[in-house]
């Protein structure tokens, strides 16, 4: 197969090959073909990025937030228009069955058009000081932003932070992960036709030790959204300490999904099979540990196996239900994990199954015979492997669901409202589920606590990652006396 796009970044509104003229190749996961080249960039290629999104942000300055709202609402259309090629392009570089693709991409919309609707709405405050004083607070743009992003969910990954950082009157240099850079480099065009100044959105393609420390370290960047593992995170937060650069860190997580016996058991066991499969568990808040109250397990388990059985597995292109992992190294690391987990004494609860020949499959693994201490019960493995642990009470349930170092999404399946929200508020984790897994949209806002992260997107909320707050205090000449005052 041809490559799909040429080897180069997107700076400054036009293709750049690479300063130094590498390539990195680009895999489909669902047969291991290569399927494109792209630019190996390096901290050269960071600092002619960064140098064209300030000179965009010089022209950005002059926008208006309607102009800035209707230029968003344009790149929603825009996406929109073409919703099928970059969902076919998503789907042939991550290998994520077509439909899940289709149903990314029109969050993108999602995201865009919500951002558009904030654009002219972001306003600062009066705080009364008394007479004779007045304060106001101004959010400014932060200038740069950088948006550091994972091969899972490529364009949605871009969209989440990228909206609300253009809608905050910001500029942008993009890195997206080297797996799947193909619908980060198409979609920078678009904001272009949309209307945005060349250079307002600028991608970078390389490794992350190379273009991502690059950019990470930068010191022109205003604020920097790493969206990844914790291992890189940290690496990241390190880097830019050295600027004082503000980041937003949306890391990884073991996230449970707690199971009373009174819950609708088969409603649950879907909602469980799709926390823990869909995207071949490539969700950062994938519902991996289940955390099932101990009278139910045994027939919530058959129920879960007998779905899973059921779920087809292939290439994305052809839209089954899972599609690969994203490529070789990582099927390596997710395979390796459920050889640790029998190797720890837990048991796989499915029968084994056939899966294509080439490509980087795997299918859905139930655990069941775990304990709290084993990796499998404790690691993010970012796979379709799900963790069995049975509780007693509620009090039991919610030690479990805490006892990990992660705290990003939490289900929590129960028919007692009371409980639900006692669970709720109890539990340490930054997005709480109850009755649906993956409830929520753009305005909801979304992040984690503990090593899962800082800061929050989606929502109004996110808007603060990409703006400075300027406070004003002013002295302001007393009234002068008038002879009236006091009199009807
Ligand atoms: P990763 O950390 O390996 O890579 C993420 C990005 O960081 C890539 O673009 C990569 O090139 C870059 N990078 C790598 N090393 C770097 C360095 N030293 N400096 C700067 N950049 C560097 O993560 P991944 O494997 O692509 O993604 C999977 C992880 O992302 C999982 O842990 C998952 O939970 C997490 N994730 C979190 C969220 C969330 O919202 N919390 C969403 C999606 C994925």
């Amino acid at each position: 197969m041809t490559a799909l796009v040429e080897s180069a970044h997107f700076l400054g509104g036009e293709h750049v090959a690479a300063r130094a003229g590498r390539t990195i190749a680009v895999e489909d996961p669902s047969t291991g073909e290569t399927i494109a080249a792209i630019a190996r960039g390096d901290a050269g290629d960071v600092d002619r990025a960064v140098a064209a999104a300030h000179t965009a942000a010089r022209r950005t300055r002059r926008t208006t937030p309607a102009d800035r709202a209707r230029m968003l609402r344009a790149l929603a259309a825009a996406l929109d228009a073409d919703r099928e090629e970059f969902a076919r392009l998503e789907t042939l570089d991550t290998g994520k069955p077509l439909s899940l693709a289709r149903g990314e991409i029109a969050g993108c919309v999602g995201y865009l058009d919500y951002y558009a609707g904030a654009a002219d709405k972001l306003h600062g405050e009066t705080i009364p000081l008394g007479p004779g004083s007045l304060a106001w607070t101004v959010r400014e743009p932060v200038g740069v932003t950088a948006h550091i992003v994972p091969w899972n969910a490529p364009c949605s990954m871009l969209c989440r932070s990228l909206a609300p950082a253009l809608a905050a009157g910001n500029t942008a240099v993009v890195k997206p992960a080297e797996q799947t850079p193909l619908t980060a480099l198409r979609f920078a065009g678009l904001a272009e036709a949309a209307g945005f100044p060349p250079g307002t959105v600028n991608v970078v393609t390389g490794l992350g030790a190379e273009a991502g420390h690059a950019l990470a370290a930068h010191p022109g960047i205003g604020s920097l959204t790493f969206t990844g593992s914790v291992a890189t995170g940290r690496a990241v937060l390190r880097a830019a300490a050295e600027h004082i650069t503000p980041v937003v860190t949306e890391l990884g997580g073991k996230s449970p999904q707690i199971v009373f016996a009174d819950a609708d058991l088969d409603h649950v066991a879907a909602q469980v099979v799709m926390g823990f499969t869909t995207n071949t568990g490539q969700y950062c808040d994938a519902g991996t540990r289940l955390l099932v109250e101990r009278a139910v397990q045994e027939e919530l388990v058959e129920r879960i196996v007998a779905r899973t059985a059921a779920l087809t597995i292939g290439r994305g292109i052809d839209d089954p239900d899972l599609g690969p992992l994203v490529s070789a190294e990582h099927h390596r690391r997710v395979t390796g994990y459920v050889e640790v987990g029998r190797q720890e004494g837990a048991r796989v609860a499915d029968r084994p199954r056939e899966l294509p020949d080439a490509g980087y499959f795997l299918a859905p693994t139930t655990f069941v015979d775990v304990t709290p201490d084993m990796r499998i019960a404790r690691e993010e493995i970012f796979g379709p492997v799900l963790a069995v642990l049975p509780f007693d009470g509620e009090d039991q349930a919610i030690a479990l669901a805490d006892d990990t170092d992660y705290g990003l999404g939490t289900g929590i399946h129960t028919r007692d409202i009371d409980r639900a929200l006692r669970v709720a508020d109890r539990v340490d984790a930054g997005y709480i589920m109850i009755n649906e897994y993956w409830g929520g949209g753009p305005g909801v806002p979304f992040g984690g606590t503990k090593h899962s992260g800082t800061g929050r997107e989606r929502g109004l909320v996110a808007l603060e990652s990409y703006v400075k707050l300027k406070t004003v205090v002013a002295r302001v000449a007393p009234h002068p006396p008038s002879n009236q005052e006091g009199t009807p």
